[in-house]
């Protein structure tokens, strides 16, 4: 499918919104990703091709990718994507990911912490206004590990923690980490809740260990990795 760019936002600083249309009528569930494409005919090592969540919720329509970008050592992708203009069109494929909220967990009423490292916030942008939109509970726990306090979606996030009262928002700052600590005080009962980890690989893989140690059942363990980030 090609995808026009409507729309180039910058965030905070280091981090951008693009906004494509897709040429066609496209579904997919909150939190999944697509695979892109922008023709390169040198591109460096890392190729032309990336995944990127869908940040935007389906009701939104459009495709978001929100994406940081390093001034020092960016991949050639990143600046092909960057000098995108509006009007434009890259393709794309998918969508494709089970990183995605069960209905099951729903009707069951569990209750879910969410836990995201820097830009590994993504789905969960997508997941939050989906259950807003479907009216459904959001009975979230969302723990947000950030380098500093440009914190991506804040407004967004705090405008859903004041609509609903069991939706809370923990917002942590380098050198501030997420650890057994600060999930056994910000969460009632640990092991009867759902986790959804996603962010830099290093950071997923020690919380699902520490998670696990905790008690957790690993079925009750969900993650994304975001490889090429080695740090929130
Ligand atoms: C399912 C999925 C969903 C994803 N969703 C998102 C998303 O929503 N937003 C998002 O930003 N990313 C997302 N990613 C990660 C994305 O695909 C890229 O890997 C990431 O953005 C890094 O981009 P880049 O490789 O172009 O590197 P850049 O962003 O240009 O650079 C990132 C860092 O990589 C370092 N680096 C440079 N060269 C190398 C190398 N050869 N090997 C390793 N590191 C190197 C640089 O020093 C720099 O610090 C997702 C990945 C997956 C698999």
């Amino acid at each position: 499918m090609k995808l026009t760019l409507v729309k180039k936002e910058a965030e905070v600083p280091g981090v951008t919104t693009f906004i494509f249309q897709p040429d066609t009528l496209l579904g997919w569930r909150a939190g999944q990703f697509l695979r892109y494409h922008i023709p390169n005919p040198s591109p460096d090592e890392r190729g032309a091709n990336r995944f990127f969540t869908i940040a935007s919720s389906p009701f939104e329509k459009n495709i978001q990718v929100t994406t940081r970008f390093d001034s020092e050592h960016g991949s050639s992708f990143k600046k092909d994507l960057a000098s995108l203009n509006i009007g434009e069109a890259l393709d794309a494929e998918g969508p494709m990911g089970g990183f995605v909220v069960d209905d099951v967990f729903i009707s069951e009423g569990k209750k879910f912490c969410f836990i995201a490292g820097g830009i590994g916030i993504t789905p969960f942008r997508s997941m939050l206004l989906d259950l807003d939109q479907k009216g459904l509970p959001i009975n979230v726990t969302l723990l947000y590990a950030n380098r500093d306090q440009n914190i991506v979606f804040k407004d967004e996030f705090d405008k859903l923690a004041q609509k609903y009262p069991t939706f809370k928002v923990h917002y942590i700052v380098d050198p501030q980490k997420i650890d057994e600590d600060l999930i056994k005080s910000s969460l009632i009962n640990p092991q009867s809740s759902i986790f959804y980890v996603s962010g830099p690989a290093p950071m997923v893989k020690g919380l699902e260990a520490t998670l696990e140690d905790m008690g957790v059942d690993e079925d009750n363990i969900k993650h994304d990795y975001f490889p090429g980030y080695s740090e929130i």
